[in-house]
């Protein structure tokens, strides 16, 4: 059949594909999966080729796909089939689903590059014995003759050296379809960024002549191993000039290297330490192996302690994957944690990793992903949307710290990538293991109804104690104390005692800025964002009322702006306000703040968080960026100050949330040989999520919140969805509100829930109203029926797609 027309999804906000004319250019090639230019509303839009079409579409006037924008497939089958599913289950548009799938649109060019295959090179040797040759055979042989020559190891030659070549890519595509020669688009690489690397001399004689040269040779040699001439003039304390000097006397050589994106170019001197697996771990990563060689779709919960040493087993599970031929993708919960663990598994298996998240420049982000594509990498480390990464021939997904939220992605596609990675494993046959030490509660319930599979690490490595968790009673503190300090006097003793032992503490406070809030003393209102319904933070430095949601910036009122009153208040502290304290009561300690405030790039993110792990900090102040990950050997204490703020949020995972962030922050204690302590600050002691987190206990946390969702109808025992309608108009927003009403309500017979519309609990958010739908019912198909149909009625009623949101399995609902 002639392809003369194909169906091209477009990355608008309308939920079909449309259909375009094959022009007779590109009849001959299979444009499935690649991505066109193609006209659209009179301008020129990239889509990708969903499907041929049997028939034209119906309509005055076909358009033509202006331009073939892929030389290969961007998006294989099984990714196609994954977007149209992920466009299903979210209810969003399928060219904005696909084109969360791609990497940034960037102009790479590509050239196509040619070498020589086994056959050929036999072929080759058959011509080159004496026998009598053709004139054909004779220009054959000096065409494949050049594939031999080159001198850059791969033998690979690109294309310009074909086209010079008798003959030319005529020639040359012959030879391909005889099967003598194969040939591939690459990524054309512009302007590498490279680095300067400077090492001591090989030269065994050459000696310092001076107390600077012998501190950099034990820099270079016995501490840290050649370095990027930057860090060098940084840790050794020198100019450039003495390092041109000492260049030039000979007793250091430097050379050109490349950064390779992704990777951090500071730590050239990674080493990985070598574990010898523990009973559990072997025994997790045993069963692993059995499902990775059995070939089929598994699905597992490892539910391991903090610090049982998860990392390990699922390196053995990429080892298990790469030995059977298979790929491995490992998503990560945000962006500083794939420098740490991407430097691990580089360290591990090398130059096969890819690095892809959206922190990375688009250029950058682009040319690792054709890399992906073309399988030059077979393992991806990554956050969210790596779980798109076009690995052929996926064998398994690793989705570290599984329970956090920001897997979720909050636009449009408002997918969660573990979601996303369990079923992407189910459509390619692959392993796919989450790993937590505290679960969702989605994640635990499968596992424990059988649908995944569970691998427990029951006890920390080398059988290290987990920490000891104290909870601290403000209350009581208040009576004792007569005044609220930012700290208590438990944790302001509990620090001073680390400072005098020399050893490290961390302070986890989960609010930017100084004071939460300003506040009436005549009237008691706050003073309000102009564009949300929420209370400005303080923020001492800049001396200005701030927006966390909408970055609206005032400055602070000296009178209250509703009654006049003259006595303006500041209350509820900070992390600005806890580290000036902290810097007050200890005069003589090194204090850091680690937040958004205090780091803006990734590299001023690493130099406090360097200089934390090597000790040149005393106290590192910071928000919920500190709990995560890192593995600090000399911290003896966290201090977790105001614990309780999550639980008084209106969201049904309050608790779930104060219980996770408690018991990863208590597992930042106590990592390395010396033992831990944790105190946790609360007004509300007796809570579950707090007692059962300072136990650092997961079961019994399980059983009590999962009655309370049960009885309530939540997830996991019901599918969730919202429905959010916003306009800067109240009027429209409440009208629009009301019209969808009437369209849920049917729904209601066929077992959904639906509540609302009410006011969300962030009534208003960047000058829109905003009012809200909670859709649940214990059968999914019958909520994803009636969202469905909830855009098409939109658009029947001229609602703007703008002004609903529907988000399905959220992860807050604010
Ligand atoms: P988790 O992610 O489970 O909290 P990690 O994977 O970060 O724990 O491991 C914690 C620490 O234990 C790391 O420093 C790691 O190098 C170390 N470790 C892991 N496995 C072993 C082992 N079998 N023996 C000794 N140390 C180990
Ligand atoms: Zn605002």
């Amino acid at each position: 059949m002639a392809k003369r027309f194909c169906d091209v999804a477009l990355p608008v906000p309308l939920r079909s594909a449309f259909t375009y004319a094959v022009p007779e250019a590109l009849a001959s090639q299979d444009l499935i999966g690649r991505r066109v230019l193609v006209p659209f509303r009179n301008k020129p839009t990239v889509g990708i080729v969903l499907a041929y079409a049997e028939k034209p579409p119906n309509v005055m006037r076909v358009f033509e796909i202006a331009e073939l924008l892929d030389p290969i497939p961007a998006l294989s089958p099984k990714l196609l089939e994954l977007g149209q599913w992920l466009s299903r289950y979210y209810v969003a548009p399928i060219g904005e689903s696909l084109r969360a799938m791609l990497p940034p649109e960037t102009k790479l060019r590509f050239d196509r590059e040619y070498w020589l295959t086994d056959a050929g090179h036999a072929y080759l040797d058959e011509l080159s014995q004496d026998g009598e040759l053709t004139d054909t055979e004779k220009s054959e042989r000096a065409f494949l003759r050049l594939f031999t020559k080159s001198d850059d190891g791969e033998n690979a030659i690109p294309s310009s050296k074909v086209r010079r070549a008798q003959g030319g890519e005529a020639a040359a595509e012959g030879l391909i379809r005889r099967g003598y020669l194969a040939a591939r688009e690459i990524a054309k690489t512009r302007n590498t960024r490279t680095q300067r690397i400077v090492a001591w001399t090989d030269d065994p004689t050459a000696a310092p002549s001076n107390e600077v040269e012998s501190r950099v040779r034990e820099i270079l040699t016995a501490e840290r191993g050649p370095l990027p001439a930057a860090k060098l003039l940084e840790e050794a304390k020198i100019t450039r000039a003495v390092l041109a000097r000492m260049e030039k006397s000979g007793v250091v050589r430097s050379w050109e290297e490349p950064i390779v994106p992704g990777e951090d170019p500071w730590d050239t001197d990674y080493t990985l330490p070598k574990n010898e697996l523990n009973a559990e771990q072997s025994q997790a990563l045993a069963e692993i192996w059995r499902w990775i060689v059995a070939g089929k779709f598994e699905s597992a919960l490892l539910h391991g302690v903090t610090g049982s040493g998860k990392t390990e087993v699922y390196l053995g599970a990429v080892d298990a994957a790469l030995s059977r031929g298979k790929t491995a993708i490992i998503l990560v919960p945000e962006i500083a944690l794939t420098l740490w663990v991407g430097r691990i598994v580089r360290a591990r298996f090398g130059d096969t990793v890819a690095i892809l998240h959206s922190g990375l420049p688009d250029v950058e982000r682009a040319r690792e992903w054709w890399r992906v594509r073309r399988g030059e990498a077979r393992v991806v480390v990554g956050t969210r949307s790596a779980v798109f990464a076009p690995l052929e021939n996926l064998g398994l997904i690793i989705v570290d710290e599984e329970h956090e939220t920001s897997y979720k992605q909050e636009e449009t596609p408002r997918y969660n990538g573990r979601d996303t990675a369990v079923y992407r494993a189910h459509l390619e046959d692959a392993v796919v293991i989450l790993g937590s030490a505290t679960p969702s509660l989605e994640t635990y319930h499968n596992a424990r109804n059988g649908k995944y599979k569970l691998l427990e690490l029951k006890s920390r490595v080398a059988n290290r104690p987990l920490a000891e968790v104290r909870v601290v009673d403000l209350r009581e503190e208040f009576r004792r104390a007569h005044k609220s300090q930012p700290i208590s006097e438990s944790l302001r003793a509990a620090i001073a005692l680390r400072l005098e032992e020399k050893t490290q503490a961390m302070v986890l406070i989960n609010r930017r800025g100084y004071s939460w809030s300003c506040l009436c003393r005549s009237c008691g209102a706050f003073v309000q964002c102009e564009n949300c319904s929420i209370a400005l933070t303080y923020h001492k430095n800049r001396h200005k009322l701030e927006c966390h949601y909408c970055g609206f910036t005032a400055n602070p009122p000296k009178r209250c702006p509703k009654c006049d009153g003259e006595y303006m208040y500041f209350v509820g502290d900070g992390a600005e306000r806890v580290e000036e304290y902290l810097a007050a009561q200890f005069t003589s300690a090194r204090i850091a703040r680690l937040d958004r405030d205090t780091v803006r790039t990734k590299s001023e993110f690493q130099n406090v968080l360097g200089a934390f792990a090597k000790g040149e900090t005393d106290v590192l102040v910071g928000t919920q960026m500190v709990a995560k990950g890192h593995d600090f050997q000399r911290v003896t204490l966290v201090g977790v100050v105001a614990a309780d703020l999550a639980l008084g949020r209106p969201d049904f995972r309050a608790a779930e949330k104060s219980f996770q962030l408690l018991t990863q922050v208590a597992g930042r204690a106590g990592r390395g040989e010396l033992s831990g302590e944790v105190l946790v600050e609360t007004y509300y002691p007796e809570h579950y999520a707090i007692q059962f987190a300072a136990k650092q206990d997961y079961e019994p946390f399980y059983e009590k919140e999962s009655h309370f969702r049960r009885m309530l109808h939540y997830p996991p025992f019901a599918a969730l969805a919202s429905v959010l309608i916003r306009d800067k108009k109240v009027e429209n927003a409440i009208r629009w509100s009301r019209a969808l009403q009437t369209y849920f309500a049917p729904f209601e017979q066929r077992g959904v829930k639906v509540l609302g519309p009410a006011a969300a609990p962030l009534a208003r958010l960047r000058k829109e109203y905003r009012f809200q739908f909670l859709l649940k019912s214990p059968q999914r198909s019958a909520l994803s029926q009636a969202l469905a149909g909830a855009l098409d009625f939109c658009a029947k009623k001229e609602i703007p797609e703008t002004a609903v949101v529907v988000d399905v399995d959220p992860a807050s609902l604010t």
